[in-house]
């Protein structure tokens, strides 16, 4: 049995059985299960009847100073000898902080593992019929920051727009329209194919598409809001063969409308 031990564990972007084997166990393993906002309680019924569970969801805009609290926490919880799994939505070196955490137990010699779950700009994707990648439509693909989109000089957009045939945003719901401003002025064609995932993977998710210079319009009467993931590229044009699994959330979320659906 460990002792004194952390796991850095990705829980997947949603739906609870893209969790991991390793996972699992590290859930049923845990004597303390600190976990974000993305993570859908579903999961955290798999732990230890008398685990504890520190709920620590990051809300945008209060980053700084929580993390160096989780940071400290886990340690701490560690110290007592126990074993602690960090849960993060997706997988944890992905926007998850889970680098920064890493490196904090290191330096202060705490063992822990690091356990990768599926991340949420190639899954959510997936579940709306969009491979990142395709022989003929997308030979590369990078995960980028939406945030602070003013941040990234004209040659770090000009390498996305032209460089990289598909772009998955994570974060960058609040700046649609200056994302696709930035690709354009740096070369990318308005008429790129793009795509707006809400709650991929989920029974809520929601799907829009539109040429890239009328994506955040198409959002905006949509009424889609995070979380969700932004694709850009001529994989997205692939949706309407490959498209699988939104007919039937679709038809998951008619079936709950009479009791009320809080998504
Ligand atoms: N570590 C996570 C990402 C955390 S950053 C991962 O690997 O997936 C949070 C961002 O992830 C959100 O702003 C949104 O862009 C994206 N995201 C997380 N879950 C999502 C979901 N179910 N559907 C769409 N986007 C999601």
């Amino acid at each position: 049995m460990k002792k004194g031990f952390v796991y850095l564990t990705g829980a997947g972007p949603g739906d609870p059985k893209l969790l991991t084997i390793r996972a699992l166990e590290s859930l049923q393993e845990a004597d303390v299960v600190v976990y974000d906002r993305l993570i859908n309680k579903e999961i955290l019924q798999e732990c230890k009847e008398d685990a504890e569970f520190v709920f620590c969801g990051k809300f945008p805009k209060n980053h700084t100073l929580r993390q160096e609290q989780i940071n400290e926490l886990l340690y701490e919880k560690a110290r007592e000898g126990k074993v602690v799994t960090r849960l993060k939505g997706g997988d944890p070196f992905v926007y998850g902080r889970g680098g920064e955490e890493a490196v904090y137990l290191k330096e202060r010699s705490i063992p822990f593992e690091v356990i990768p779950g599926v991340t949420a700009g190639i899954a959510a994707p997936a579940y709306a019929g969009i491979p990142v990648t395709h022989r003929d439509f997308g030979g590369t693909f990078a995960i980028v920051t939406g945030h602070l989109p003013h941040k990234k000089n004209k040659e770090q957009w000009e390498a996305l727009a032209k460089g990289i045939d598909t772009l998955v945003f994570y974060m960058g719901m609040s700046q649609v329209e200056a994302i696709a401003d930035m690709l354009v002025t740096a070369g990318r064609p308005k008429e790129t194919p793009a795509a707006a995932v809400e709650w991929g993977t989920t029974t809520h998710q929601r799907t829009v598409t539109a040429p890239l210079h009328l994506l955040h319009k198409e959002i905006e009467q949509a009424g889609i809001a995070n979380p969700a993931i932004i694709i850009i590229g001529d994989v997205v044009g692939l949706r309407d063969k490959v498209s699988w699994f939104s007919e039937q959330a679709d038809q998951l979320i008619k079936k709950a409308e009479p009791t009320g659906n809080e998504a």
